[in-house]
């Protein structure tokens, strides 16, 4: 009798095993086109077991767009397909060949859950890691074109901006990578003046340069917390720059 209850007890505790989170990816497109899978991306092929990405075209239409640069999207339709499709962390919906003259991204409900990212025709893989900085890493554009200084724009949350040239957080990742170049250049979140990145050159500056360490620290961050993850941002740092 006594034999009986404890395989009772170690099904119980087999099923109660929780897989790891995941991100899922939904690729809509209303055409025959070709999308780079995010799982040969690096870093996210370091999440590769935690990434699901669909296809979907049976959907009503996610979105519209007017005059190639204003975006209506539906909430309701990828809220739903979101719900269907199962359990999740985050949810990316990739427009892969979009009608939009730039390719953007950005979180569209308040609880953070449901993202999208339009990618203009004909792409490159680097552009979509750019756009899922901004979407999935909450990371600003670290290239600056606008001469004013930032003003009212200053509150813009973003962990790789300083509105001062003294940051916390970068010292620490400084420390982490044991690199000198991390410091206060002028110019980023749009702006010339007024604001500084980290690093001379980076992914969310331009699309020929990879992240930045203090991005990188951010991405992998953000990456671990949303899969249950303890991935060493330095350790797979020197695999990313290859
Ligand atoms: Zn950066």
């Amino acid at each position: 009798m006594k034999r009986f209850f404890s395989s009772i007890f170690f099904l119980l505790v087999a099923f109660q095993i929780v897989p790891d989170d995941l991100i899922t990816f939904f690729y809509y497109t209303d055409k025959e086109t070709d999308f780079i899978s995010v799982k040969e991306i690096s870093p996210f092929t370091f999440y590769a077991d935690n990434i699901i990405e669909t296809v979907i075209t049976e959907y009503e239409k996610p979105y519209s767009v007017t005059g190639g640069r204003i975006v209506t999207i539906k909430t309701k339709v990828l809220s739903a397909v979101a719900k269907e499709k199962g359990r999740s962390t985050v949810h990316i919906f990739v427009i892969p060949d979009s009608p939009l003259l730039i390719s953007k991204g950005g979180v569209i409900t308040s609880d953070d859950v449901i993202q999208v990212v339009f990618i203009k025709e004909g792409y490159h893989p680097d552009e979509l890691l750019h756009e899922l900085g901004h979407a999935l890493f909450s990371l600003a554009d670290e290239y600056g074109t606008e001469s004013h200084s930032p003003g009212k724009y200053k509150h813009t949350p973003a962990k790789n901006i300083s509105y001062e040239k003294n940051n916390i957080g970068w010292d620490m990742i400084a420390r982490i990578f044991n690199d000198e170049k991390i410091g206060f250049y002028e110019g980023g979140a749009g702006f010339k003046t007024g604001v500084y990145r980290s690093y001379p050159d980076c992914l969310m500056k331009s699309l020929d340069s990879k992240f930045c360490p203090v991005c990188f620290f951010y991405v992998i961050n953000t990456l671990n917390e949303l899969t249950n993850k303890d991935i060493d941002c330095n350790t797979i740092f020197e695999l990313y720059k290859r």
